[in-house]
């Protein structure tokens, strides 16, 4: 594969021009025509290498720089990173060789694997096969292909990408025929600039038959499936005789249920809920029964209204925390979906359920869930990464109706082809914002691309974000929204909440102190801010003899299995974590939660607490708070007032500090350098610095 011949710009960006002018042949200055002079100049006689600045320069697209032609490339290329992030451009002669313009396609990372194969084969294969050089120079999400070499060869190696990549949907073309054939926006140089270079050109890519093939190809993907059935909802006489009214004061009453039907046009009537688990799986007694042996007494707020809407084969948007009863909400009417399908089990050659999950707890924690409920045999796996890698692969492989993933892992056995996701007809995207906090998004994107488009998506997510309504839109076909307050401490009301304003060294010795006076069937979750804390405050108090577990990332994936087991178990009764057990860790008989940092949020705050207090029982969190916690002073008084827990003194005090600071702030936005201007601004800071050097 071909270099780029770079020189670098006063910033060090290498850039890279078209052919015929600069470098070797130190030829007189060329401008491309339509490029300011002002904006762009090159070669001129200077010496090659690093440009000062009274040299004329190259420059690289990150000025913004009206006039030039195309779009910074993203990413970095497989070149040993010689492509330095955002910002890098391409000419016409990339390689230097004085042929034709590259063809740059624009092709989805998911896709890219498979372009280049094991080691590098396929495209070894594939440039030695056409005679073309190609470049690939990954962004993000997707990458530029750069193809080089004469017409008749870039076509050769075109042709031979799209057979590499048929049954993908990702080569995107230049929407605009008129554009220069083969040079995608991606040029800084004008279209003139880039014709003036280029030289002649043999026969054009026909951009059309390509767009069709295009078509072809994503026909040809989803062809042949099976059909799918997903309405499997009757609703009772009884849920279809309640009154709007009736309706409305069940929705306030039960955690302020909200449901909103998010199609554009065309609004559909939201299904009344339903009030008992008969209502909703009448006509499916296995279910019936499961329910009766686990012995729950009604639905859920979130099941009583989400099970008509996913009965009835619509997607759906649950936003819900967890302990609201979210897992059962999709995984009931998922039973019946795989088992109502109208091609048997064992001739639809995969999975029918997927639910991707944010964190190996939570996907074990599903499983365990799912577990529970024998419908017709069916059998779940869990991926995550950090498990067994090869047995994980062996299981899905042997056949199993559920597939419980960490998009990490899932999209690891994809992309090496380990695993068909086409038999997948109902997919859950659990916990969306936590999974996109990961930074899931580009895994989620690729695993969906191989998820045929007529399937039933359900999302939960505990909060609303702009990046979940991004996935929702994405993802979701005219999705009915079930809103179930947030984890409302007030009406709970089992968790007496206490805040002490502490100075950081103290913490320790409290947490000592604590322990030292804990009931022998007190449970406590000390939550703290990073995974360095965890370790270090769970080896002091095994320093002095007591019996604690830690949680947290940095862990191997046996020890926090361990870990949290033994917890469960009651073999140790104090379990120092991070935010990895925040949500979704369902551990019934937690007596006690301790911050011992605070959360980076509110909501985390909430989860945090609502690890106790859970399934009936009541629970204490104690939450130490340092000045460094001042930002959110004001955000945990209203939680605290809303669950009408004593807000202290200090608190108040503190919440009036950090406002006051704010406002300061907003008067003397910048912060001066050195003594002369703004000496003013710097007095009036110093001012309050003073002001605010309290202690608790
Ligand atoms: P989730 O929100 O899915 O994490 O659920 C938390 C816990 O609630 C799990 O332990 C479930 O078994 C339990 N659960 C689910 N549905 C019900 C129900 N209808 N009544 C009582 N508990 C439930």
């Amino acid at each position: 594969m071909s270099d780029w011949e770079d020189e670098y710009d006063e910033r060090g960006v290498a850039v890279t021009r078209p052919p015929g002018v600069g470098t070797g042949a130190r030829a007189a200055p060329t401008f491309p025509s339509g490029v300011p002079r002002e904006v762009v100049c090159f070669g001129g006689g200077a010496p090659r290498g690093k440009p000062s600045r009274d040299r004329p320069q190259w420059r690289d697209r990150r000025d913004g720089d009206a006039g030039l032609d195309g779009a910074a490339v993203r990413g970095d290329s497989r070149d040993g990173g010689r492509w330095r992030g955002e910002g890098r451009v391409f000419g016409v002669d990339g390689d230097g060789s004085g042929s034709r313009r590259p063809v740059s396609l624009r092709v989805e990372n998911a896709l890219i694997g498979r372009i280049i194969g094991r080691g590098g084969g396929k495209i070894r294969e594939l440039e030695e096969s056409s005679g073309a050089r190609i470049k690939i120079n990954r962004g993000e999400y997707e990458g530029d292909l750069l193809i080089f070499g004469s017409s008749d060869v870039q076509q050769k190696a075109q042709t031979m990408i799209e057979e590499l990549i048929s049954g993908g949907s990702s080569v995107s073309w230049p929407q605009n025929d008129s554009e220069s054939p083969g040079v995608k926006s991606t040029s800084c140089w004008s279209r003139t600039a880039l014709q003036s270079s280029a030289g002649p050109t043999s026969t054009p890519i026909d951009w059309n038959a390509l767009r069709e093939n295009r078509e072809k190809y994503e026909t040809m993907k989803w062809q042949d499936l099976p059909a799918l059935k997903k309405d499997f909802y009757i609703e009772a006489e009884s849920v279809a005789r309640r009154s709007a009214e009736e309706v409305r004061i069940w929705r306030k009453e039960n955690n302020n249920v909200f449901v909103d039907d998010l199609r554009e046009e065309g609004k559909r009537p939201v299904p009344n809920p339903v009030y008992t688990f008969e209502e909703a799986f009448v006509d499916f007694p296995e279910i019936m029964e499961n329910i009766v042996r686990v012995g729950f007494q009604k639905p859920t707020p979130i099941q009583s209204q989400a099970w008509p809407v996913v009965l009835s084969g619509l997607d759906l948007i649950g936003i819900a925390q967890t302990g609201t009863g979210k897992t059962l909400a999709y995984l009931l009417p998922g039973f019946i979906h795989m088992d109502q399908q109208p091609v048997p089990r064992d001739q639809r050659g995969g999975p029918g359920m997927l639910v991707l999950t944010p964190t190996r707890e939570l996907a074990l924690q599903i499983e365990a869930e799912c577990n529970k409920y024998r419908y017709k045999n069916f059998k779940s796996i869990c991926v995550y990464g950090g498990g067994d890698r090869r047995a994980q692969i062996k299981m899905v492989t042997s056949g199993v109706d559920i597939v419980i993933a960490t998009p990490g892992r899932l999209n690891d056995l994809q992309m090496n082809e380990l695993i068909n996701l086409r038999s997948i007809t109902y997919l859950v995207l659990d916990e969306a914002d936590r999974m996109l906090d990961m930074g899931f998004e580009p895994q989620i994107m690729k695993i969906i691309l191989d998820i045929r488009r007529d399937r039933q998506t359900i999302m939960t997510s505990a909060t609303w974000p702009t990046g979940v309504r991004r996935l929702a839109k994405s993802y979701l076909k005219d999705p009915m929204m079930v809103y179930v307050g947030t984890l409302d401490l007030a009406a709970v009301g089992t968790v007496q909440q206490t805040v002490l304003c502490v100075q950081e060294e103290e913490k320790k010795a409290y947490i000592f102190d604590f322990i030292h006076n804990m009931e022998p069937q007190d449970k406590v979750l000390i939550f703290v801010g990073k995974k360095i804390v965890a370790d270090d405050l769970s080896s002091d108090l095994c320093l002095r003899g007591i019996a604690v577990q830690s949680l947290h990332g940095d862990r191997e994936q046996r020890d926090r299995e361990e870990a949290l087991q033994d917890f469960k178990d009651g073999r140790v009764r104090i379990l120092v974590a991070t935010d990895l057990a925040s949500r979704g860790l369902d551990v019934h008989d937690i007596t006690h939660v301790v911050n011992y940092d605070f959360p980076r949020n509110i909501e985390e705050y909430v989860h945090r607490v609502g690890r106790t207090g859970r399934a009936g029982r009541s629970g204490t969190s104690v939450t130490l708070v340092t000045r460094g916690d001042w930002k959110m002073a004001a955000e945990l008084i209203h939680i605290l007032e809303r669950a009408g827990q004593e807000v202290p003194e200090e608190l108040v005090l503190m919440a009036e500090r950090y406002e006051k600071h704010r406002r300061e702030k907003d008067m003397f936005p910048t912060k001066p350098r050195g003594g002369g201007r703004g000496g003013g601004a710097q007095r009036g800071r110093d001012r309050f610095r003073d002001d605010c050097n309290w202690r608790f």
